[in-house]
């Protein structure tokens, strides 16, 4: 079977893998407990702390929080930001349900929520972002990379102007991104960034937020205040540990891995242009490529693929039981073209051969498809 829905997950790492055996069944000790075996663990966990936020560019007065994954993060992050009723929330509607759904939560409540239209290229629209901020903006939501389309904000820009504009905090989910692109939170000037292990090679279930000097949350879970109050829960140490492993693994390859993909890409997306419809996204991560097959439901092509040996994605995995249309539908597709919409994205475990064969194992599916439904599509 060839997997080429990794923006869903991808394969843990041999160097994770070991982390996680070494700290569940040697190191496997409770960080919060008393004895010198404990505190060894807690150091650990603080010194993978620092070099994460070493690797996404962060300072040493930087904060990370370890949570359950970017879903926990995201809620944490824009819950604790809802204060006041008055001030403005301002979501980029290209957000994934982790953050779309909780900005929804917080407007049903009454918090004041506003959401930043695309362009056709997937990308916040910078005008009608402009146009909402205004100076009781208090928080800004956008992603680094978009789950479904790939497409890729120019994350630098736009904090620049928000912070022109008002005193904001910016949140940028950075799930797609952190591993794939270079990310330089220093740089980008975010106040808060969002990561999760299991999009590059690590374990599943873990992952959390970056968080620069002087912002702050409120806990989401309390209890025994772990993580310096502000995420209680005993610490998932293999997780953490395998988390760890897998950016170390990865990190060097970074622009190689990236090179290597775009091949993929661009192939993948000109020999689809010649029988479907690549979608026109000028700046997007070569790691996420969304297809669409007019006249074709997704889901069944989905399973003729399966069929054939490829595992491909519609849209968002995450929610692709209760899929709807409202990022595809935000960037101008029509119902027909979202209905036929696929997402391949690749790792750096995928190959130019398997891609070739799999646009000539596409082509013959949708052909049968259409053969079959002889265009009737009920
Ligand atoms: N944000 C984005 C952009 C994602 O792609 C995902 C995973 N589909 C998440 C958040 C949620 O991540 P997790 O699985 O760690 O909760």
């Amino acid at each position: 079977m060839i997997f080429f829905d990794n923006a869903s997950t991808t394969k843990i790492c041999q160097a994770a893998l070991d982390q996680m055996i070494e700290y569940s069944s040697n190191q496997y000790y409770n960080p919060s407990a008393l004895y010198h075996e404990s505190l060894i663990v807690s150091e650990q966990i603080n010194n993978v702390r620092k070099e994460v936020v070493k690797y996404l560019g962060g300072t040493s007065a930087d904060k990370f929080i370890f949570t359950s994954g970017a879903t926990e993060a995201n809620n944490t992050i824009i819950r604790s930001n809802a204060r006041n009723k008055n001030a403005k929330m301002l979501f980029s509607l290209g957000e994934h349900p982790s953050v779309y759904n909780v900005a929804i939560d917080l407007q049903n409540q009454g918090y004041n929520v506003d959401f930043i239209k695309l362009n056709s290229d997937g990308c916040v629209d910078i005008g009608d972002l402009q146009r909402k901020l205004d100076s009781t903006t208090c928080f800004v939501s956008f992603m680094h990379v978009s789950n479904e389309t790939g497409a890729i904000n120019d994350v630098k820009k736009l904090t620049q102007l928000i912070k022109s504009k008002c005193k904001a905090l910016v949140h940028v989910d950075g799930v797609q991104a952190f591993m794939k692109l270079p990310v330089n939170v220093s740089n980008l000037g975010v106040d808060y960034y969002t990561i999760s292990a299991h999009k590059f090679h690590g374990p599943k279930g873990v992952g959390g937020f970056y968080m620069k000097h002087g912002v702050n949350v409120k806990p989401y879970l309390i209890g025994g205040g772990q993580e310096n109050n502000l995420r209680s829960g005993t610490e998932n140490v293999p997780a953490i540990m395998g988390m760890l492993a897998a950016i170390k693994d990865g990190y060097d390859h970074i622009n190689t891995n990236y090179l290597k993909i775009s091949d993929l890409s661009v192939t993948l997306n000109n020999d689809v242009n010649k029988f479907g419809y690549a979608l026109n996204i000028t700046n997007h991560s070569p790691y996420i490529n969304a297809l669409s097959f007019e006249g074709v439901k997704a889901e069944t092509l989905l399973h003729m693929l399966e069929q054939t040996g490829y595992l491909v994605g519609n849209g968002s995995a995450c929610s692709s039981k209760h899929r709807d249309n409202r990022v595809l539908g935000s960037i101008g597709l029509t119902n027909t073209e979202i209905e036929g919409s696929i997402r391949v994205s690749f790792s750096k475990h995928n190959t130019i051969d398997e891609v070739q064969n799999f646009v000539k194992d596409l082509q013959l599916c949708v052909e049968e498809y259409k053969q079959k439904t002889n265009g009737r599509n009920d």
